[in-house]
């Protein structure tokens, strides 16, 4: 594997409002080896980034890398090659925006990780939930009114976002199927959603006695659960049963997210999601009834982001975009920047990611040992968020585990 010595690299990673002063940073199978101001050892290859700042690779926690259209109800009824052979367009778009890891909420499977970790296909690293589980009815039941067959219960579709399961003993077997096939945590639809047909916005999600049943059987695999929240009941009642990666978040009161702060839970707003399909959503074939929810759940955004920050709760980048609208996948940098200071915008997609999948000092780090999961931008981010968006235009250089796999 080739050696890399990147000189005259300011740093950008979330941690400071400003650059670091120029470092140089030696990347060595695969890793970061070395990061100081003067590094003596050579490389077979020297990179002078004089003029550009270097960030490590970018982590997004809340993405469906199965989703190639925007409707999971025709999606779940796709062949299983087609939806693999489109995800891998997914994936490649989305580390030709600069993310070396996302975390999937939803649908993949850990075929999908020992294919990137093949390198059969262009990718960021895969963190996974498996399917998502719902009750009959929730977020991830996409059979409609009218439509009473029941529901698969084994062999899912690659192409269904989700699992349903009622009650204690469904959802423990559930969380322990997802887990014995690879997922990495246990993702949760605990909260009415704009994209199911049945479930308005204020619904609750599961019983109490399932919320903590499934938070046990993560626990005692060493993982967490992620869940789907918009409301603030919804929300407390999450945190109360042990969930820890509160997704969404929209209508999050300030009580609420001081009890989540004291609670160690991280929150995974994913604006740019409800920004994209109230512009485009009726062109990727959202309903009138799921726009009307959507409408709900966007207006709230921004404030959301306000009282998450005064209440000091931490919030990892997510997107949580369908189909075509993938392509928005880093406006979500420009609108959280609306609001908040840049370098903490930053943060969410390095530092903040990292922590709640659970691999700090390994990725969303440029530090010895970390992952050389390294992109490099033409000007400097904290001055302008939007040089992260626009498919990667102003990534120069993007490199994944060493492998540099864009280069201008
Ligand atoms: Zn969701
Ligand atoms: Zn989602």
């Amino acid at each position: 594997m080739k050696s890399y010595l990147l000189k005259n690299a300011r740093l950008v990673d979330g941690s400071a409002a400003e650059p670091s002063e120029p470092i140089q940073v030696l990347v060595e199978g695969g890793k970061v080896r070395e990061v100081s101001k003067n590094i003596s050892a050579s490389a077979d290859e020297t990179i002078d980034l004089t003029g550009k700042v270097l960030m490590p690779g970018l982590i997004d926690c809340h993405v469906h890398t199965i989703a190639a259209g925007a409707s999971f109800a025709r999606n779940a009824e796709l062949p299983d090659s087609l939806v693999t052979a489109r995800a891998t367009l997914v994936l490649r778009g989305m580390l030709m925006r600069g993310f070396t890891t996302v975390r999937d909420a939803g649908g993949a499977d850990y075929g999908f990780k020992c294919a990137v970790d093949e390198g059969i296909f262009l990718s960021p690293r895969l963190v996974i939930s498996g399917k998502a589980l719902s009750q009959t009815g929730g977020h991830a039941d996409f059979r409609g009114r009218f439509n009473s067959r029941p529901e698969v219960q084994y062999g899912f579709p690659l192409g269904a976002l989700g699992r349903v399961c009622d009650g204690v003993p469904e959802i423990r077997r559930a969380a322990r199927e997802e887990i014995k096939g690879g997922a990495d945590f246990i993702k949760i639809m605990a909260n009415g959603g704009a994209a199911s047909p049945t479930d308005p916005i204020h619904f609750l999600g599961f019983s109490r006695e399932e919320l903590l049943a499934v938070v046990e059987e993560a626990k005692n695999a060493g993982t967490y659960v992620a869940a789907h929240l918009y409301t603030d009941e919804a929300i407390h009642r999450a945190i109360e049963a042990g969930v820890h990666s509160l997704e969404h978040c929209n209508l999050i009161r300030p009580d609420t997210a001081e009890y989540a702060v004291d609670q160690g839970c991280i929150a995974v707003p994913t604006l740019v999601a409800f920004e994209a399909l109230a512009s485009e959503g009726a062109s990727v074939g959202f309903s009138p009834d799921s726009l009307a929810k959507v409408e709900v759940i966007r207006s709230a955004g921004m404030e959301s982001l306000t009282i998450m920050r005064d209440a000091g709760l931490p919030m990892a980048y997510g997107s949580d975009l369908l189909g075509e609208l993938q392509r928005h996948q880093s406006e979500e940098f420009v609108i959280r920047g609306s609001v908040l200071p840049p370098h903490e915008v930053i943060a969410s997609a390095t530092s903040v990611a990292a922590k709640l999948v659970r691999m700090e000092g390994k990725i969303g780090t440029v530090a010895p040992d970390a992952f050389a999961d390294l992109i490099v931008i033409d000007g400097n981010p904290l001055d302008d968020l939007s040089l992260l968006t626009r498919q990667g235009q102003h990534m120069s250089l993007i490199m994944r585990e060493g492998v540099i796999v864009k280069r201008n």
